[in-house]
């Protein structure tokens, strides 16, 4: 699971994310709603050792990654759709990731065929729709098979079909045992799929709340 403490990133005046405390625990997903700029996608890579604190702390599985990135095998993430050199082939960009993290090259397989993109695992990723690698980005968050999954704005962009789609991934992957966070600007994308609700606004915790406590307080 994720906890957090006292959260806060500052950019220079700007306070990006301001004294946040939450935790996100397995078996369900956990939405991370705020309007664009909330301090959402700081505050997870700063989970995910990808940027430092200024103050505070943020554990996976009860350790912190402060200026190191966490392992695959630990949490694994979909950041920026899309973020993969066009020039390789989406078998290689796996391969590679799994190499750099020590995982075993049949979770490539496995992985291609659970995110159903083996028919094109030999196509560079340059020639992929958004969709195609979106479905890539979390072929590599499932690689190390982690307890922990973070999503950030994961249907930004989606046709009906692989909206339909990643809900009933992360779902899934709840399910099993997994705690999942999902980020997103939009209410209606939480409603169909998070369990808990977490919202923030300028980098403020604003609710932290089962979601059926959410949406009858309406
Ligand atoms: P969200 O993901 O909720 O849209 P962000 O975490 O991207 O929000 O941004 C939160 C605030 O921090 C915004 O005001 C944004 O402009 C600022 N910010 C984010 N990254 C940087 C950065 N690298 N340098 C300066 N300001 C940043
Ligand atoms: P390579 O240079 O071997 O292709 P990448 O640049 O793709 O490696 O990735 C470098 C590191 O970024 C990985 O070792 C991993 O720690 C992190 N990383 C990449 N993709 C993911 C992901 N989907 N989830 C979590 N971490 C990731």
């Amino acid at each position: 699971m994720i906890e957090v403490r006292g959260l806060t990133k500052r950019y220079g005046e700007v306070l990006a994310v301001d004294d946040l405390t939450f935790a996100v625990r397995p078996g369900e997903v956990t939405g991370f709603l705020g309007p664009n700029g909330a301090g959402k996608s700081t505050t997870l890579r700063m989970v995910l050792g990808l940027d430092a604190a200024t103050s505070g702390t943020a554990t996976v599985g009860g350790r912190p990654y402060v200026a190191q990135p966490a392992p695959l095998r630990a949490v694994g993430a979909l950041l920026d759709a899309g973020a993969v050199l066009p020039s390789r082939t989406a078998r290689h960009h796996l391969l590679a990731l799994a190499a750099g993290n020590g995982i075993p090259r049949r979770r490539v397989s496995e992985v291609l065929a659970e995110v159903g993109l083996e028919a094109v695992a030999h196509r560079r990723a340059g020639t992929f729709s958004l969709g195609m690698r979106q479905r890539l980005g979390i072929a590599g968050a499932l690689l190390g098979d982690p307890p922990v999954l973070v999503f950030d704005e994961p249907l930004n962009g989606l046709d009906p079909e692989g909206i339909v789609w990643i809900r009933g991934l992360m779902r899934r992957m709840a399910a099993e045992g997994r705690a999942v966070l999902m980020s997103s600007h939009l209410m209606s994308e939480m409603e169909l799929t998070a369990g808990h609700l977490i919202v923030i606004g300028r980098g403020r915790l604003i609710a932290d709340t089962a979601m059926k406590e959410f949406i009858g307080a309406y």
